[in-house]
């Protein structure tokens, strides 16, 4: 096993949505990993600077790309194989919701999610697997949600979407296991995130009152799973849901 801090050393990482959140804490955890790592953004430039600024290590880049635009997609991955000269692997974390319940969810909201989260999820795989499949070695890591498990009222669209998301992983992880590349999710529970601040301390309690290990889990617990993922560790598992939830639904 490799030391802590080299885990995935030199290995060249795509993380969509790495600006903020989530995002941003794999990034982080990638780099302090040793990856080299380029993220994308969709609207905020200062946040993505931000954080690459911050990072241990050197040559990572960020990028803007929206991932449910082919075009989009497939510009940043060349930008990204020609800068990398290869891709080791792909952390699809970038994600949206719109809520509303069912009676009342306009047919362009459940589109919009569900195009994003789940059609950006396989854009962005697509491209990924080619140079994979060439060099005979990858890792993908999707992140999906403890909804796809549980469902949630008001997130028809979001659940669709995720368990769609976990769906797509197991087939894809059946099409290349032969060319050893590697497909898994991470489902995070209640994830503590510039949505979450908005809340009042009261509201937190009430949610950290549902989850067996008391708390809200935060961006690098999520991040750990994704490392564990990305790395040699865990080079006997494919096709996986990796939940990191305190207990939240088991
Ligand atoms: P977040 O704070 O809202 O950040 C979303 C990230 O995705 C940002 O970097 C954003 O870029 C980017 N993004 C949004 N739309 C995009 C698009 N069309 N194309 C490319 N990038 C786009 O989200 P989060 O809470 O960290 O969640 C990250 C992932 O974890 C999502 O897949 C989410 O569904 C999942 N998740 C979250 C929780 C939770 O409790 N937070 C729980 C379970 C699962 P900009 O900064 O430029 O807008």
């Amino acid at each position: 096993m490799k030391a802590v801090g080299e885990r995935l050393k030199d290995k060249r990482v795509l993380v969509t949505g790495g600006s903020r959140g989530i995002g941003r804490a794999i990034v982080e955890a990638l780099a302090q990993e040793g990856s080299k790592v380029a993220f994308t953004y969709a609207s905020r430039p200062e946040s993505a600077e931000e954080v690459l600024n911050s990072l241990p290590g050197q040559g990572h880049m960020c990028l803007q790309m929206d991932i449910s635009q082919p075009e989009s997609v497939e510009q940043v991955f060349a930008q990204v194989l020609e800068s990398f000269g290869g891709l080791d692997g792909l952390v699809n974390n970038a994600g949206v919701t719109k809520d509303q319940l069912l009676l009342r969810m306009k047919d362009e909201d459940f589109d919009w999610v569900v195009n994003t989260n789940l059609k950006g999820t396989f854009l962005c795989s697509k491209a990924a697997i080619k140079p994979m499949m060439k060099a005979r070695s990858g890792s993908i890591v999707n992140i999906t949600s403890v909804i796809a498990h549980s469902g949630n009222p008001g997130q028809v669209n979001y659940a669709a979407s995720k368990a769609g998301i976990e769906g797509m992983t197991r087939s894809m992880a059946l099409e290349l296991a032969s060319r050893s590349l590697r497909l898994n999710c991470v489902a995070p529970g209640f994830i503590a995130t510039d949505m979450t601040d908005s809340l009042t301390e009261e509201q937190k309690n009430k949610i950290a009152e549902r989850i067996p290990l008391s708390r809200l889990g935060t961006g690098q617990d999520v991040a750990q799973a994704v490392v564990y993922l990305l790395s040699e560790e865990s080079s006997y598992l494919t096709g996986q849901v990796l939940h990191v939830n305190g207990g939240l639904y088991m």
